[in-house]
């Protein structure tokens, strides 16, 4: 398949998985497990696939470095193990570092916490021509924080701002914001990596099992699966309020790893596409000024 041919196929691959509207969206409808008609048996075709994928995401980013206007924000959210940064390593392995940047949310500084919520989101914004990725982001706010109270009594919030509607009031928060992104031409897609509780337990067993992966393993990771249902309820009302048709959410299945990486490379190469990116046009000023600079060059000078 030649490269122009998997761009045009990207956005339909993909599509499936893309939440516009979350009207009546039900976690529950949707396998963890899933890959579409595809089998173990296409894994060895689906890396060459990425890897062709990974060549056409370079290809894109150089197009919007070269274009300074548009900005590309990717969100990333999932329990812990799901492949959130396996992921991000794989698919962004062929863009440019110059024009890409990871910010990883964790528990939020002191300095975090004397500022409004999305502060410190705000500060780390990509700037137009590049992509940035948010390893976690300000939906921890309606996720970690709404399944642990004592994260929110941290906040210093005024004790009248904090009533039974503040998930939806920040639901409202984060849509607003992500419409003025919009408006100013940064593209937001969201990824929500969704691994069953059963997968997630053989991968925390495989970091206790293998000395290699043992760096990984976090006892906080462990303790965080006795509030599963409660994550899945918070997932499930986030991306209800939140998945809009200028900020999608891709409920991405995230119990195969190769068929993860791919619906998210196939997401993430329609991004950029469907904006229509064309290398700047020459002005005829510029052509002339090539021109006498090629003239210099070959004359020696
Ligand atoms: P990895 O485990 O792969 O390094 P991670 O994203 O899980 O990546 P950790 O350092 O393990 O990183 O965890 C960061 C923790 O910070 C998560 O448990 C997350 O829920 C928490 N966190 C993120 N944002 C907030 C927030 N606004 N308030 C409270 N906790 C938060
Ligand atoms: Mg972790």
């Amino acid at each position: 398949m030649e490269i122009e041919e998997l761009i045009k196929k990207a956005g339909a691959f993909a599509k499936p998985f893309r939440v516009t509207h979350g009207d009546g969206f039900r976690l529950k409808d949707l396998d963890p497990a899933d890959t579409l008609d595809f089998g173990s048996e296409d894994k060895p075709r689906s890396k060459e696939v990425l890897a062709l994928g990974i060549e056409a995401l370079g290809h894109l980013q150089d197009m919007l470095y070269a274009q300074d206007c548009w900005a590309v924000l990717l969100v990333f959210q999932a329990m812990d193990a799901a492949g959130k940064d396996g992921t991000i390593k794989h698919v962004m392995s062929g863009v440019n570092p110059q024009g890409c940047d990871v910010v990883s949310f964790k528990s939020p500084s002191a300095e975090d916490l004397n500022h409004d919520y999305l502060w410190r989101c705000m500060k780390s914004l990509p700037q137009r021509g590049r992509i940035g990725i948010f390893n976690r982001s300000y939906y921890e706010e309606t996720l970690v924080v709404r399944v642990h109270p004592e994260f929110l009594a941290k906040q210093k919030l005024p004790p009248e701002l904090v009533t039974k509607k503040i998930w939806k009031e920040r639901f409202r928060d984060i849509r607003n914001f992500e419409s003025y992104l919009t408006r100013n031409g940064i593209v937001i897609r969201k990824f929500f990596l969704n691994v069953s509780k059963k997968e997630q337990k053989r991968r925390f067993l495989e970091r206790i099992e293998e000395p290699k992966k043992n760096w990984k393993f976090s006892a906080n990771d462990a303790k965080e699966r006795t509030s599963w249902d409660d994550y899945m309820a918070a997932y499930e009302d986030m991306i209800r309020h939140t998945a809009s048709k200028e900020a999608p959410c891709y409920v991405v299945p995230a119990d195969n790893k190769w068929f993860t990486r791919v619906v998210v490379a196939a997401a993430i190469i329609d991004t950029p596409a469907s904006l229509g990116l064309r290398y700047p046009k020459v002005t005829k000023e510029k052509l002339r000024e090539l021109a006498a600079a090629k003239r210099g060059l070959l004359g020696g000078k």
